[in-house]
């Protein structure tokens, strides 16, 4: 008999969910109000920068902060060629040209190739910390601030003459509960984006969360109520400031986007995040040393890094590699995995390789080592309602597998 398939990342919906969705359901508000604002208050708890604003995804906090800061038609914004297409698809999106940069052996941004791809026209750096390993924040930060690059910037509007220099905008869409000496992510740099997507390891289904963490010359009070508007078509009231009585008259102060988060998805994240640190983060984490454990014994397993003595991953996704691969090899390796009835998933293909960004003129030539970690990668199921019966099955089809490949080229 065939066991069940074991799934890549369902979400967790237990009776605590259901609970806390049908209590918005029938509280008669189900639309942006109390629940997001306090799902708002409670992530600013538990990171501790200055001021959060939900959104309907992380792609619309992502698009939503480089409009703010001004991005558009001859700007450049630095990423990593190795990450999922929302990073690279919000820059076109405002008539900005990405500039992919290679990564490191742990997937993330090189720092030396950001410095290399630093222009007069670069306005915003955008480090993803792939899997839930954050990137080399503290390089990216003081390379912004040095004085030789902080003299090429050139400030176009009010808010890049405050920061006088590259913004960093971090894409934190897998590091929720990551941290670098005690900080978490959220708070290694100026603006942090979160998805709460439904594959994340915090979901509202949809959703995402835009973290300030500005230099004390910005006014986050300010910005939070223009985000507000820009979130909400330029409208300079939201809805349930309009049901307050002879309230009704509103103006739109300009054409902004319909970015805004919903009370349903709040719920969710409000039960999500009040058990995350405990009970997500450490069945994560246990689920991450039980593969490490096991697959440590075989030479051909190259294991993602997730925990360093200043370092500690949100545990996102399981980032193995096959060493001596290549990717037709890794392919049949997934083939075989599939068969055995476990699922498996590659994260990812870099953006130069996908025909939108090929016709652009991109090329992955250019990012050699995105390449070759991508063509060697297998991620594995992570998920809090993984059993120990489970995450074996999982051991072993990787196992039998790889080896079986092994072989076959060995013959
Ligand atoms: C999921 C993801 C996003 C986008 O988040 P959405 O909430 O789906 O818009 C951005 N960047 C990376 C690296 C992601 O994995």
């Amino acid at each position: 008999m065939k066991l069940a398939m074991i799934p890549f990342s369902p979400p967790r919906i237990d009776q605590a969910i259901i609970d806390e969705v049908i209590d918005t359901l029938k509280s008669g508000w189900i639309t942006t109000g109390p629940k997001t604002k306090l799902l708002e208050q409670k992530l600013t708890e538990y990171v501790g920068h200055r001021k959060t604003l939900c959104v309907s995804s992380g792609s619309a906090g992502l698009e939503l902060m480089l409009r703010w800061y001004g991005v558009g038609e001859g700007d450049e914004v630095i990423l990593p060629a190795y990450t999922y297409a929302a990073t690279a698809n919000v820059i076109v999106h405002t008539g900005a040209t990405p500039v992919f940069v290679d990564v490191l052996p742990n997937f993330n941004m090189d720092p030396n190739e950001v410095r290399n791809h630093i222009t007069k026209n670069t306005k915003v750096i955008m480090p993803v910390d792939i899997g839930g390993f954050p990137a080399d924040y503290e390089q990216i930060n003081a390379l912004v601030n040095e004085p030789e690059i902080k003299d090429l910037f050139q400030a176009d509007n009010d808010h890049q003459e405050n920061l006088g220099r590259i913004l960093i905008l971090s894409d934190a869409a897998h590091s929720l509960g990551a941290s670098i000496k005690g900080v978490k992510a959220g708070k290694f740099t100026d603006i942090t984006i979160f998805s709460f997507h439904a594959v994340k390891n915090l979901t509202t289904a949809e959703g995402g969360a835009i973290c300030l963490n500005l230099p004390l010359s910005f006014d986050v009070e300010a910005i939070y109520k223009e985000l507000n508007i820009k979130s909400l078509h330029g409208q300079n009231k939201d809805a349930l400031a309009k049901t307050q009585i002879g309230n009704w008259r509103y103006d739109i102060v300009e054409a902004g986007y319909k970015f805004n988060m919903t009370d349903i998805a709040a719920s969710m994240g409000l039960v999500e995040l009040n058990r995350y640190e405990d009970d997500m983060l450490v069945k994560r984490k246990y689920i991450f040393d039980r593969y490490a454990a096991a697959l440590k014994e075989y030479k051909w397993a190259q294991l993602p890094i997730y925990e360093t003595e200043d370092i500690k991953s949100s545990y996102h996704v399981f980032m193995l590699r096959i060493h001596w691969v290549s990717e037709v090899d890794r392919d049949r390796i997934i083939e075989k995995i599939f068969s055995r009835n476990v699922s498996v998933n590659v994260h990812f293909l870099p953006l130069p390789m996908m025909s939108f960004y090929t016709k652009m003129g991109y090329s992955i030539a250019d990012a050699p080592i995105a390449f070759s970690e991508y063509a060697r990668e297998i991620s594995l199921p992570v998920y809090y309602d993984l059993t120990d019966e489970q995450i074996d099955r999982v051991i072993n089809a990787v196992v039998e597998s790889v080896e079986e490949v092994l072989k076959e080229k060995d013959s």
